[in-house]
C-alpha cells in the first residue's frame, strides 16, 4: 500500500515535470503560409520540418547568458544547410539579459531557440518565422512587419526582404521548387526512455521529481 502512494506521488511529480518540460511544436502550416505570402510571387519557400533530435542539457533549458545561447548553438545538429530549431523552457537572453526574451536566432545563421509555450501559442508561427528570418538574413523593422522587435500578430514580409531570403544559402531548389530544411532539436533534463520494471520507474520518477523541485527553488 505504501509502495502505490509513494508511486502516485511521484507519477504527479512527473506530470508536473513534464507540463514544464520543453516541448516540440513545428507551426509547419503556419510557416509554409509565410513563406508562401504575396511577396514571394510565384516562387514559394516550402518549409520542410525534417526529423527531431533530443539533446540532454538540464543547464539549457532555462536560458539566461549569451554564453549559454553560443553553447546550444554551437551544438548544431546536422548539414550547415540544415537550420536547427531548439526548444526549451525559457529564454531570457540575446546580446543581453531580458526577462521579455521569448526567442533568439543567429544573423545570419542556421540556428535558432525559442520558448516551447510561446511556439505552441497564438504567436507560434510568428515566432518561428520571425528567427527564421534572421537565419536567413534579416534584421529587425518596426512596424507592422514578421521582423518587428516585437510580437505584434503580423508576419508580412516585403519584396525587398524576399529578395534577400532567396539569396541566402539556407534556401535549397532543384532548379523548379524553393526550399529550407529544418530539423526540431529538443532540449531535455534527462533522455527519455521506455521504463517498465517498477524499481526503475522509482527511481526514475524520484530523480525527476528532485529535478523538478530543485528548479523550482
Ligand atoms: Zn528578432
Amino acid at each position: 500500500m505504501k509502495i502505490i502512494k509513494t508511486l502516485a506521488l511521484s507519477a504527479s511529480l512527473l506530470f508536473a515535470s513534464f507540463t514544464q518540460a520543453a516541448f516540440i511544436t513545428t507551426q509547419e502550416a503556419a510557416l509554409d503560409s509565410i513563406f508562401s505570402q504575396t511577396s514571394f510571387g510565384n516562387m514559394p519557400i516550402d518549409i520542410r520540418i525534417g526529423a527531431a533530435t533530443e539533446l540532454v542539457f538540464p543547464d539549457l533549458l532555462d536560458i539566461t547568458t549569451d554564453a549559454e545561447v553560443s553553447t546550444l548553438f554551437g551544438m548544431h545538429v546536422g548539414l550547415p544547410t540544415v537550420v536547427n530549431f531548439y526548444f526549451v523552457d525559457t529564454i531570457d537572453a540575446c546580446g543581453g539579459f531580458n526577462p521579455a526574451i521569448v526567442g533568439c536566432g543567429e544573423l545570419p545563421g542556421n540556428d535558432f531557440v525559442v520558448e516551447s509555450t510561446f511556439a505552441a501559442g497564438a504567436f507560434g508561427g510568428e515566432l518561428l518565422a520571425h528567427e527564421l528570418g534572421h537565419n536567413l538574413g534579416l534584421a529587425h523593422l518596426n512596424g507592422n512587419f514578421l521582423m518587428n522587435p516585437f510580437l505584434n500578430g503580423f508576419t508580412d514580409l516585403s519584396a525587398g526582404e524576399v529578395n534577400i531570403i532567396r539569396n541566402s544559402p539556407l534556401v535549397q531548389t532543384d532548379g523548379q521548387s524553393f526550399w529550407i530544411d529544418i530539423n526540431p532539436v529538443l532540449i531535455v533534463a534527462r533522455a527519455t526512455r521506455p521504463v517498465s520494471e517498477p524499481g526503475v520507474l522509482l527511481l526514475f520518477l524520484l530523480s525527476v521529481g528532485f529535478f523538478w523541485q530543485k528548479k523550482r527553488a
